[in-house]
């Protein structure tokens, strides 16, 4: 088999069959069939070898992450996840790479009901850039700039997880047998808030998607909102294992500043705060309140309790 055909069979059947595909894999472009009453939500993601994962990880995993964290921008829109398009330079087809990388995205792709339908390979250093493409109802889409002083501040599952797992699969970190399942699990498998994002739609003034860890992230909605806020960092939701891995103040550091949880953050006016548990009690996803939203422009305070906390955020910058 050449090397086209073989990338041909991997891809070619991957995700969700939608009946909203009109043309798929195979010609010079996909026709996709947009409901009626909806907005189109377009998403782009790369990951480059050295930078986003190191040489030997687990295809399978990679597969997995590259349609996580497409999805997890859709989710943080209020948007449902539909159509794939996967643009992979390789330096090399590597049959067995290759075959448990289309497996990992392909699983994924089902879980979440998205289809690949188109894609193109170049030869090069080792490189994935997808564009998830998504439905929401028009108008609805939830964006970063909605949030207004006085709206509390939630975020959704636990932080600072994938940090941590970052530093054990680097060998840093040594973790208990009883809880290294779960951090590689969160570092490897993450998963996206797709189900709770929609649900969200209603509720929130307000999202994102936290890929940076949340120092560097709620600054962007308080730009775009032209708010600032106050967090109170003794309510930052972290995991049992977590906690039980690291000191306190390391596992704060993790919660704060550590990239890859791709939790959802949001704001929530203070009208609609009651119903918040009610409805998002069926997701299964736990949401916590961890400060709120304020007058000052573009100031990100950080308090524990009642004291004060001084915080200096170093933070990835890509340039
Ligand atoms: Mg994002």
């Amino acid at each position: 088999m050449g090397e086209f055909e073989l990338i041909q069979r991997c891809f070619a059947e991957a995700g969700r069959k939608r009946t909203d595909v009109a043309i798929g894999i195979g010609d010079d472009g996909a026709v996709v069939q947009v409901r009626d009453g909806c907005d189109l939500v377009i998403t782009t993601d790369s990951m480059v070898e050295g930078i986003h994962f190191f040489p030997d990880v687990d295809p399978r995993s990679l597969g997995h992450k590259l349609v996580a964290v497409n999805v997890s921008d859709l989710a943080a829109m209020g948007a449902e996840p539909c159509w794939l398009s996967l643009a992979l330079t390789l330096p090399k087809v590597d049959e067995d790479w290759l075959v448990a990388f289309a497996e990992g995205l392909s699983e994924t792709a089902d879980y979440y009901n998205c289809q690949l339908i188109g894609g193109d390979t170049t030869r090069g250093p080792l490189s994935l850039t997808m564009i998830a493409k998504g439905l929401v109802p028009k108008g609805k889409a939830i964006t970063r700039a909605g949030a207004q002083n006085g709206d509390y501040l939630y975020v959704t599952g636990t932080l600072g997880d994938a940090a941590l797992g970052l530093q054990l699969v680097q060998n840093k970190v040594e973790i208990s047998k009883k809880h290294r399942a779960h951090i590689l699990q969160r570092f490897h498998y993450p998963t996206a808030r797709v189900a709770l994002g929609q649900a969200l739609r209603n509720i929130a003034s307000s999202a994102m998607d936290v890929s940076d860890g949340l120092a560097g992230d709620l600054p962007h909605i308080l730009r775009r909102s032209k708010v600032g806020a106050v967090v109170d960092v003794s309510k930052l939701p972290m995991s049992q294992a977590l906690k039980d891995s690291c000191s306190a103040e390391q596992a704060l550091q993790y919660a704060l500043s550590g990239g890859e949880d791709y939790e959802l953050l949001f704001t929530v006016p203070e009208n609609r705060r009651g119903s918040l548990e009610v409805l998002l009690s069926p997701y299964g996803v736990p949401v916590t309140c961890i400060g709120r939203i304020t007058g000052a422009v573009g100031k990100l305070e950080f308090k524990q309790g009642e004291l004060p906390f001084i915080y200096q955020h170093q933070g990835f910058e890509h340039f």
